[in-house]
């Protein structure tokens, strides 16, 4: 088919001889390494390439992200709380004074 690749060796096994061209990297594959896609031949680096699973897609990855997602929302849960207490915390004391007085105003009446 290529001439002169029975003198061409595969890309990844030096020792191997190169039965066929990946069309994409152009390199020489083994029958090991190329793989059929579409009617042509192309080397498993290229194939990869060319379909890349999303990594959110994989099962494996589903379980871990979910739970990534939920402990970032009590992470942000607890700290909108904090900053909360944070906030109260750094509040004027007469503001707290304030509330007593207008609770005891309130219970006199
Ligand atoms: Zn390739
Ligand atoms: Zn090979």
């Amino acid at each position: 088919m290529i001439p002169g690749i029975s003198h061409q060796r595969c890309f990844n096994h030096a020792q191997r001889e190169a039965v066929a061209r990946c069309p994409k990297c152009t390199q020489f594959f083994c029958r090991e390494c190329i793989t059929e896609h579409d009617d042509q031949v192309i080397c498993t680096a290229c194939l990869r390439k060319l379909a890349p699973i999303p990594l959110l897609q994989r099962p494996a990855f589903t379980g871990v992200f979910r739970g990534a997602q939920l402990l970032a929302g009590l992470l942000l849960a607890w700290f909108f709380f904090y900053l909360i207490g944070q906030g109260l915390l750094s509040l004027p004391s007469s503001f707290h004074e304030g509330t007593l007085w207008h609770i005891k105003w309130l219970d006199e009446n």
